[in-house]
């Protein structure tokens, strides 16, 4: 079995490697906060020191990081991946990225003659822990195949979409719709709160009706309860919206509701809830409003 490093265990990251050592491969982990390599140590993995030490002896090193400057200090810093990678192997992101990030990325490793794949994912926590994400991939195709045995560890489906920075691309345009659900459901939940119906009733039919969505449920539910507990912090579906920003910025498309999103989702975070779950971006318009959505 190829040899595995993974760099980055915060939410998503832990799961993902979890599974590779469950599926029995060797697995070399690395964390900035080392705390949080315990779990995977006790359950088989190596710690290393450095992203440098991760990747010595790795066939496929796997990485998933907060944003932009994690990838930067991880992937091209001092004791970084780039650093210590051996010719021949293969390198994937699973964070989410612009993808002139990862076109930067693939360059710097064909200097290496290491391939490169970009290759996000979606789902949360619970589904980094049972092994049921959804990947977008990037890159060579033929790359893709090699290690399709891999990230089947972690994923219930694995997507191709092209050449380099396409799975990236993917996921932007996957989040922006998720977070457009998000701001429609927050709306119309202040607006069925102020209009007087329950809540519970609200969501009972949009449960059953032919606009039903699993993100409504997922959501809906959570909203009522007042459960903002971290899947996904708030902090990254902003850094997220600004990314769907800036490329729709690059390639001259619109997005006039996304750029009302990020508007409350902006004021989420300055309100000071980026730690909490993205759902909590609904509170920005629960203070607007002057409501609040409950049971
Ligand atoms: P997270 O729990 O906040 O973990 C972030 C990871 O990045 C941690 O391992 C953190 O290390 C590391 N990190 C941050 N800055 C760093 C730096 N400068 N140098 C080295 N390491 C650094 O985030 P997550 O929820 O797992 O998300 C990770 C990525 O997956 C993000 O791009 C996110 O957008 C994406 N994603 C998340 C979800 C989700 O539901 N959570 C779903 C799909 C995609 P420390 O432990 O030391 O802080």
């Amino acid at each position: 079995m190829e040899r595995i490093a993974y760099l980055g265990l915060g939410i998503m990251g832990s799961g993902m490697a979890s599974n590779l050592l469950k599926a029995g491969y060797p697995v070399t982990v690395w964390n900035r906060s080392p705390e949080s390599c315990k779990p995977l140590v006790e359950q088989g993995a190596t710690q290393a020191q450095t992203p440098a030490q991760a990747v010595q002896s790795a066939d496929v090193i796997i990485y998933c990081l907060s944003n932009e400057q994690a990838v930067e200090d991880v992937v091209f810093g001092q004791d970084g991946i780039l650093s210590n990678v051996q010719s021949g192997k293969i390198a994937i992101n699973t964070s989410t990225v612009h993808p002139d990030t990862s076109h930067q990325e693939a360059a710097a490793y064909a200097q290496k003659n290491v391939e490169f794949l970009d290759a996000p994912v979606f789902g949360s926590k619970n589904e980094a822990i049972c092994g049921g994400l959804w990947i977008v991939v990037g890159g060579k195709q033929d790359v893709f195949e090699r290690v399709k045995p891999i990230l089947q560890t972690f994923t219930a489906t694995a997507h191709y979409l092209g050449d380099t920075g396409k799975g990236a691309c993917m996921k932007l345009i996957g989040n922006s719709i998720v977070a457009t659900q998000i701001e429609a459901l927050g709306e119309a939940m202040v607006l069925a709160t102020k209009a007087g119906l329950n809540p519970k009733d609200v969501l009972d039919v949009l449960h059953v009706v032919d606009f039903r969505s699993p993100v409504f449920d997922g959501v809906g539910q959570t909203l009522v309860n007042r459960d903002f507990t971290t899947s996904f912090a708030l902090k990254h579906l902003l850094k997220d919206v600004n990314l769907i920003a800036r490329l729709a910025q690059d390639l001259n498309s619109p997005m006039p509701a996304a750029a009302m999103v990020r508007e409350t989702i902006k004021t989420a975070v300055n309100q000071g809830w980026g730690e909490e779950n993205a759902t909590a971006f609904i509170k920005a318009l629960e203070l607007e409003a002057g409501a609040i959505v409950k049971s």
